[in-house]
């Protein structure tokens, strides 16, 4: 027997058969196991009468559910959003965010703790990076707020978790396989189901993750983080763009596009005086031009950390004029929650004593 167990959320309902296989059991009782852990959300086996006595003792023995506490549960004033704090069971913290909007409700998931990119406006980037996420604790984020809807009292009938954003702590495409595995997961058909267009993935522009992304199309949402539409201006905004130039970023998203036949998402954080001009918005809509594109706004939130304010209202709004009418590229204004719970776009940091970070 190992002395580490498997966390049940790590494995594909594929890599369960084989391992209930190579225990000397039958594959069938795989699909129970992943009834139980994805449909019934069950978090013990305990709860899996229908599974053999020795397979559960097999998976007593060997496995655990690798539950992710709530240290914290923080709700925003407003009541749209619910920010938690979830601990790893290595004394690690991350933060998971649920968002309620007119008609859905979405999933802010973290794929690291922390975050080695340095984006000097991002929380997540101030406190630095310390590792990445296992696929295990990164489905239990969506297991937990799939869990939490369902144990709504006053929903009826219950809310069922549709959307995952993978906007949390972290830079996705920095721990490639194991967010891959993990939309695997997610996206299992007999389990939690979502669909792959459901699922966002935003990257600050990590150049090799893209173009892998462009050969294995996943069907994803893909969100690049642009911030800026010149090589020095992003720089001093993106350090990692000194790594991965903005000219190649753009060759990584036009292939993925003609690869994938899809749109990307283009974000742009709004920083008053530093991003949002009327010559920026055409230097934009200039280096978008011809590529299937949506520019998603981001008022800047604060973070202790950069002390850049965030634009003000007209300026999004001249931004989206110009993109709009002189370029008709399409965007949005990225609606605000939680920002009084720091629970907004790079806002998640854990501080350096465990605790949380107050802004
Ligand atoms: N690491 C990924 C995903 C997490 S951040 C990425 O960078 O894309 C999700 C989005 O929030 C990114 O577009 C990021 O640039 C933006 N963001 C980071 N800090 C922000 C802040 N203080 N205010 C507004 N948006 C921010
Ligand atoms: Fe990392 Fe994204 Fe924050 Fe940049 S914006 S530091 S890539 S989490």
């Amino acid at each position: 027997m190992s002395s580490v167990p498997i966390n049940i959320y790590d494995l594909t309902r594929a890599e369960w058969r084989e391992q209930l296989v190579r225990w000397g059991f039958s594959e069938v009782h795989a699909a129970r196991l992943w009834n139980y852990v994805y449909l019934q959300l069950a978090d013990s086996f305990a709860e899996m009468p229908e599974l053999p006595a020795k397979v559960r003792a097999r998976l007593e023995a060997e496995a655990a559910f690798g539950k992710l506490p709530v240290a914290v549960a923080t709700d925003s004033a407003d009541g749209f959003t619910r920010k938690y704090l979830l601990a790893l069971a290595d004394g690690e913290r991350i933060e998971t965010v649920l968002m309620r909007f007119t008609g859905r409700v979405t999933a802010c998931i973290s794929s690291q703790v922390g975050c080695a990119m340095g984006c000097v406006f991002c929380a997540t980037g101030q406190m630095g990076y310390t590792r990445n996420l296992t696929p295990g604790e990164i489905v239990a984020q969506a297991v937990h707020v799939a869990r939490a809807l369902r144990g709504q009292p006053d929903s009826a009938p219950p809310a069922r978790l549709r959307n995952v954003v993978l906007m949390g702590m972290g830079e996705p495409l920095h721990n490639y396989d194991a967010v891959m595995q993990a939309i695997d997961i997610l996206r299992d058909s007999n389990g939690l189901a979502l669909a792959a267009d459901r699922i966002t993935l935003s990257t600050v522009g990590v150049v090799p993750g893209i173009l892998r992304l462009a050969r294995e199309k996943p069907g994803l949402h893909l969100a690049v983080s642009l911030h800026a539409a010149t090589q020095e201006e992003r720089a001093a905004l993106v350090p990692v763009a000194r790594k991965w130039p903005l000219d190649e970023l753009m060759a990584a998203c036009r292939t993925y596009s003609e690869a994938t036949g899809r749109r990307i998402f283009y974000e742009w954080t709004m920083i008053e005086g530093k991003n949002d001009t009327a010559e920026q918005a055409r230097a934009v809509g200039r280096l978008l031009r011809g590529l299937p594109a949506q520019v998603n706004l981001i008022p800047l939130n604060p973070t202790s950390g950069y002390s850049g304010a965030p634009t003000r209202g007209d300026a999004a709004k001249r931004f989206q004029r110009i993109l709009g009418e002189e370029f008709s590229l399409p965007s949005t204004v990225r609606q605000r929650r939680g920002i009084d719970i720091a629970a907004g776009c790079g806002q998640l940091a854990i501080a350096g004593d465990g605790g949380k970070q107050s802004f």
